[in-house]
């Protein structure tokens, strides 16, 4: 059945497979986490994480963005909406459904009453703000690299048309902190990892060169992959390969996309608007320093953060039963959690990881892994 999800996919994959199955040395075993939500969503939902040879052992990692924020930036929105009626809220759909601390949502929010919108691109709000200057628009930002532009431009535009009503909340995250976190082994303390799959869409932002003085630093290798079951099968041979020869250094799989460079134009657009945070917390890897971006101080005016007071939290808490911030620090996998497939699913999420379509609980179910969970 995994073979043939594979090969619905390409028949490229499975002499990819044989060579890894060559390279990889029986007599030790290779740790590498794939970074990326999509990455982990594309190895179990075509059924190429089962064809791995045993000696490979995947660790999920903390790339999906709505799951590592903490609760905080969703708490204060409800609040926000809650004390200012005057208050129109726009986000990405994922974030309607994540669960607080205490059970709450935007989703609940909204049926209770309160202004609360999802959009697919930023503009959407901004061109509302626009059309409404009565209403105060706040877009609840969120997500890596890769959505940060979109939020810039968005802002740039309410500059640009001098809209005063058009706040940016801005809570994106900073991928290469986030790296540098698990390379110091701040967090995934007792798991060694031997390499990465580095993420793609976020490389198409910062351009594989970013990730180079981390290969070097910290002797580990990455290849940057595409998210098909054959470019990820190619990247872990790439790596297995570098791991054998004791190298470390940065090759990109997915170079119909990735150059060294990335999109000059964003990274341009992210040094005017952004700052790093002094530091953030993660959920399942916790604080680390600079790992988030603001907007700069001079850019108060547009920030939902400095116009409506909202305070930032260390706390983190989850669901009863809830194992999210061990799935994310690669403690656990979604099949150990209790409430998985029960409790929990993806129309009825109990925590973040099955929420987005990012998400490690969400691709485990999804490929409907519950269905045998005697097999794993
Ligand atoms: Fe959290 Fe649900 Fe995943 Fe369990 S299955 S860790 S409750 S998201």
């Amino acid at each position: 059945m995994s073979i043939n999800r594979v090969l619905n996919h390409s028949t490229a994959v499975l002499p990819i497979i044989e060579r890894l199955k060559k390279e990889v040395n029986i007599d030790r075993r290779y740790s590498i986490m794939e970074f990326c939500g999509g990455h982990t969503h594309s190895f179990v939902r075509s059924g190429l994480i089962d064809l791995l040879p045993a000696n490979i052992s995947l660790v999920h990692g903390p790339g999906c963005p709505v799951c590592v924020l903490p609760s905080h930036p969703v708490e204060n929105s409800i609040d926000l909406l809650q004390k200012h009626s005057d208050v129109i809220l726009y986000t990405y759909g994922d974030m309607m459904r994540v669960p607080t601390d205490d059970g709450d949502s935007l989703l609940h929010a909204r049926s209770r009453g309160a202004q609360v919108r999802s959009l697919y691109s930023p503009l959407e709000a901004v061109d509302y703000a626009a059309l409404h200057p009565e209403v105060k628009v706040v877009f609840l930002a969120i997500g890596f690299e890769t959505t940060i532009p979109p939020t810039l431009v968005a802002l740039q535009r309410a500059i640009d048309l001098q809209i005063g009503n058009f706040f940016v909340y801005c809570n994106h995250l900073d991928t290469a902190m986030a790296l540098r976190g698990i390379l110091e082994r701040e967090c995934y303390n007792d798991i060694e990892i031997d390499g990465f799959i580095g993420p793609g869409h976020v490389s198409l932002i910062t351009g594989a060169k970013f990730f180079e003085p981390f290969a070097l630093k910290y002797r580990k290798p990455i290849v940057i992959s595409g998210f098909t079951p054959y470019d990820l099968a190619l990247s872990l041979l790439m790596l297995v390969q570098q791991i054998n020869h004791d190298e470390a250094r940065v090759d990109v799989e997915y170079k119909r996309a990735v150059d060294g460079a990335g999109n000059v134009k964003a990274q341009t657009l992210m040094d005017r608007f952004l700052t790093r945070r002094d530091s953030f917390t993660w959920r399942g890897l916790g604080d680390m320093k600079h790992s988030a971006f603001k907007l700069k101080d001079e850019y108060a005016v547009y920030d939902a953060e400095v116009v409506f007071s909202l305070v930032n939290s260390k706390n983190i808490k989850s669901s009863k039963g809830c194992l999210c911030s061990q799935v994310l620090a690669g403690k656990s996998k979604p099949t150990s959690c209790s409430l998985f497939a029960g409790e929990c699913t993806p129309e009825n999420p109990q925590g973040v990881c099955m929420v987005s379509s990012e998400g490690a609980c969400s691709a485990y179910y999804l490929a409907g892994r519950h269905l045998r969970l005697g097999e794993l």
